[in-house]
């Protein structure tokens, strides 16, 4: 008679909660190990004085993928609610920021003094942006005065290189002009947040599996594993997990969170969710007003701060050089040949990529299809597991 297999999952945000969870509901044993005192990962979010806020940044969830839609359906209520971000401009001239929309209506900028400035170089473009680095990416699609108003500060806050050390690969995604009018930062299919964040979202989904947090495990620690799980899924970041912080390079931010009451229950601070503030005179990238997203009514708002340069592994740095994802790629070679049990990686910070909790998610979709797969081959499965 064979055992059922049992998986070890390290990581309990998105990736790992969602892997553990889709193995557990295929009939594996699966444990989950988290380094923190709970789960959510990045996408945590908190409660201050009744108010719901993100101490880890703004987290829309947005997506087009319809079976990822439909996954986190089963575990959340959300709210619709569309994302409208607004940049915080300073002009020359002026005493008072006006706020504009991000990315940048042509309609909004139309009504600069600076527009016939803006207007020339928009004839300019050429017709296909640049792919050399993100600065020439940015100009290319913009101009170089939308790129110094809304991008050029912003990004060396943010990454704290000069724009022009920055890959263009992740741009695209990041940066456009627009012109429909239509001032909702998404366009996907599906985009809501819940009325309490995604905190009790991700832990809804790992709810029957064993957790143990408070356990950071490294490449040291799968000889133990092994002697319990047949595969492991890895969602950590691989410079921690194998024992040589500091190989990757990442960015990290810090929020400062304010609670401030409010007579009237419906009032918020802030003129938007998430403000960009690119001027280098605020020390802080951008603001996020919870409240705007949830919709709570009570007597009070948390308005954070997000600040570039913290020591925590958020962000990876997509130099032009592509050098951090070659180390994370020998990274997984490594971990996959020293460890005495089969390796699987999933998520942002195993994977080193730049990208949204929809495709964490369906990376641990994918991950959850291998690791069946693997253990299939190997004549594991027992008749529960299906
Ligand atoms: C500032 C910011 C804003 C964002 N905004 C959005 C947004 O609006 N919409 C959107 O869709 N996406 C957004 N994202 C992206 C989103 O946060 C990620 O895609 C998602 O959280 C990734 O989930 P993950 O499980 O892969 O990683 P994580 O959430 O980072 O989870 C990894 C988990 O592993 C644990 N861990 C790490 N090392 C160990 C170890 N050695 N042992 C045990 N446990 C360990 C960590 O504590 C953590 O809980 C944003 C990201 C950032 C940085």
């Amino acid at each position: 008679m064979t055992t059922t297999p049992s998986v070890a999952v390290v990581g309990g945000g998105w990736s790992g909660c969602t892997a553990a969870r889709l193995l557990l509901d295929r009939g594996y044993r699966v444990h989950l190990y988290e380094r923190d005192q709970q789960l959510g990962g990045h996408s945590r979010s908190e409660v201050l004085g009744g108010v719901v806020f993100e101490p880890n940044g703004p987290h829309i969830f947005h997506t087009s993928d319809s079976a990822v839609a439909e996954f986190v359906g089963r575990y959340a209520i959300g709210r619709p609610f569309e994302h409208r971000v607004l940049t915080e401009i300073f002009l020359e001239d002026e005493e008072e920021p006006r706020y504009l929309a991000w990315p940048p209506q042509v309609d909004q900028l139309r009504e600069l003094p600076l527009w016939p400035r803006i207007e020339k170089e928009l004839e300019n473009l050429p017709a296909t942006p640049s792919t050399a680095n993100f600065q020439e990416y940015s100009e290319s699609v913009m101009g170089p005065t939308l790129y110094g108003l809304f991008v050029r500060e912003y990004t060396v806050k943010q990454w704290g290189r000069e724009p022009h050390e920055l890959s263009a690969d992740f741009a695209p995604k990041r940066l456009d002009l627009r012109s429909d009018g239509n001032t909702r930062l998404f366009r996907d299919r599906w985009e809501f947040f819940p009325e309490r964040g995604f905190q009790e979202v991700i832990e809804q989904i790992a709810r029957p599996v064993p957790v143990t947090v408070g356990a950071t495990l490294g490449l040291t620690d799968l000889e133990e594993l092994a002697r319990e799980h047949q595969a492991v899924v890895v969602t950590a970041a691989l410079d921690d997990f194998a024992g040589r912080p500091g190989s990757l390079e990442w960015r990290g931010i810090r929020t400062v969170s304010r609670y401030v009451p409010v007579d009237d229950p419906a009032a918020t601070l802030t003129p938007g969710y998430q403000v960009n503030r690119p001027s280098l005179r605020r020390p802080y990238t951008r603001t996020i007003e919870t409240k705007h997203a949830t919709g709570q009514r009570i007597g009070a708002t948390v308005v954070s701060e997000e600040y570039p340069g913290a020591p925590h592994r958020h962000y990876p740095v997509p130099t032009v050089d592509s050098r951090n994802e070659r180390l994370n790629d020998s990274l997984k070679r490594e971990i996959r040949e020293t460890a005495p049990l089969p390796v699987f990686f999933c998520g942002r910070l195993a994977n080193y990529l730049y990208i949204n909790q929809d495709e964490a998610i369906a990376q641990a979709m994918v991950c959850a299809e291998e690791v069946d797969a693997f253990l299939a081959s190997a004549g594991g499965r027992t008749e529960g597991a299906s």
